[in-house]
């Protein structure tokens, strides 16, 4: 199929960039959207169908980013428009419990082992918050362990050392995180073992959780070692802390199960966003029914939420759910497989030096030669390189996440046609990359 090719000015889309940046700060509702990691002007989408985005100057991309994960059965599935429809028509909130919540929880209870009870919540930062408070009244104790690049969400305590629009931004903290709110969190480098093993010995009972990616997307895609996320729940055991695993990215996408579903390993609690939601704010957290049993109002920790188990979110993600079959998976990985051998081919005839980081059927691309197995190892990447490439794809119509710190997603309906033009477009973005200067 021919390259699509489009002029690099986006008219319509830079009105409403200048319209949304006078009544909006920088123009976004979440920063990465700004495009300020890659320069130009971010694309306005106004629809999108199957693997495909329309922006508002009437021009179509194949889309690697999926809304950063949760569209995995591509944009406007006809069965999950038609359940959304269909819940919309019965009302859109009414603040008591209804079935569609039950039906939800009762879905990523079956398909994910370790969770016993589960309580939804609208975003994956309320979960993973949620998380820790019940971890902190669970165990009695204060501090918590996270990884330097893992992000889970814009929670004070966890956005030390974050990965993905933190990295990309290159900020060490933010302003409006007190001392005391970053004091209590221990950062250490990911995937490495010997570090948490210290951090217990030098906070004897006072950590009351370690929270990780399961395996991490917000540094770009860096799996955990063999044995690492083993290491994690042996530690948390042995020292009576909590195992919390976040999944918001990999749950239900890398498998029928997340990331539990390849690796095995049990966490004590799971956060869940992105995929579960079908496209709306729906997020979770869950696990041993002896923790979740301390929340309110069974038990004496306090959480709660308006617009929480909201009828039309957990329609489409039962729908989307529902029809996340084992070829369904098969569809998304194989797509994932051909995409990246692509890739990996049109870099390599350039001759530019890079890395392939794969999770399941998630990957991204490090500019590096090196293999990334932390956040150290993911900045010093040669991130000018993916400014080109990003660029160039963008230009031929591929929407790629706009920074080298994250990972490219696909949906069951990338197909050969929309996998064409991704491959009509790789030649001229690499050669891109490889021309680019510092
Ligand atoms: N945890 C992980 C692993 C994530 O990737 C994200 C978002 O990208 C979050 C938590 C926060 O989720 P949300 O953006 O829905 O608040």
């Amino acid at each position: 199929m021919a390259c699509v090719s489009y002029p690099y000015a986006a008219p319509v889309s830079q009105t409403l960039f200048d319209r949304a940046a006078a009544v909006t700060p920088g123009g976004v509702n979440s920063p990465v959207r700004a495009f300020r990691a890659v320069g130009g002007t971010p694309r306005f989408m106004v629809s999108g169908d199957g693997p495909y985005l329309t922006d508002a100057d009437g021009r179509e991309y194949v889309d690697l980013v999926c809304s950063w994960g949760p569209m995995i059965l591509g944009h406007s599935h006809p069965e999950v428009t038609a359940a959304v429809q269909a819940a919309v028509a019965r009302g859109t909130s009414f603040g008591t419990p209804g079935e569609g919540e039950v039906e939800l929880a009762e879905e990523i209870v079956a398909r994910v082992a370790p969770v016993e009870q589960v309580r939804l919540v609208s975003s994956g930062t309320e979960a993973t918050m949620s998380a820790i408070r019940l971890a902190r009244g669970y165990t009695g104790r204060s501090k918590v362990i996270k990884f330097a690049g893992c992000y889970h969400g814009h929670v004070d305590a966890l956005l030390a050392a974050a990965g993905s629009g933190v990295a990309t931004f290159g900020l060490p903290d933010t302003p409006g995180v007190t001392g005391a709110q970053a004091g209590e969190t221990v950062v250490l480098p990911y995937n490495d073992l010997e570090a948490v093993r210290a951090a217990f010995a030098a906070h004897p009972g006072e950590i009351a959780c370690v929270i990780t990616e399961a395996s991490a997307g917000n540094m770009g895609v860096v799996p955990p070692l063999p044995g690492f996320n083993a290491g994690l729940k042996q530690l948390c055991a042995d020292h009576g802390a909590l195992y919390i695993s976040d999944e918001v990215m990999t749950g239900f996408r890398v498998s029928r199960a997340g990331w539990f579903g390849l690796d095995g390993v049990e966490p004590d609690l799971m956060t869940f966003g992105k995929v579960m939601g079908g496209g709306f704010p729906a997020a979770a957290f869950g696990g041993r029914a002896d923790v979740m049993e301390r929340l309110a109002p069974a038990g004496p920790v306090y959480q709660a939420g308006t617009l929480s188990g909201n009828p039309v979110a957990t329609a489409a993600g039962v729908a989307q759910l529902r029809l996340l079959d084992d070829a369904a998976y098969a569809r998304v990985d194989a797509a994932s497989e051909r995409l990246r051998a692509m890739v990996t081919e049109a870099l390599s005839k350039e001759g530019v030096a890079h890395r392939v980081q794969v999770a399941g059927n998630m990957f991204s691309v490090f500019f590096t030669a090196d293999e990334v197995t932390d956040y150290e190892k993911a900045k010093a990447q040669e991130a000018f390189r993916f400014t080109a490439f990003f660029h160039s794809m963008l230009s031929q119509g591929v929407y790629l996440p706009p920074s080298a710190f994250e990972s490219w997603f696909v949906s069951t309906t990338h197909d050969e046609k929309a996998l064409e033009r991704v491959a009509a477009a790789l030649p001229g973005a690499a050669r891109a990359a490889a021309e680019a200067t510092e």
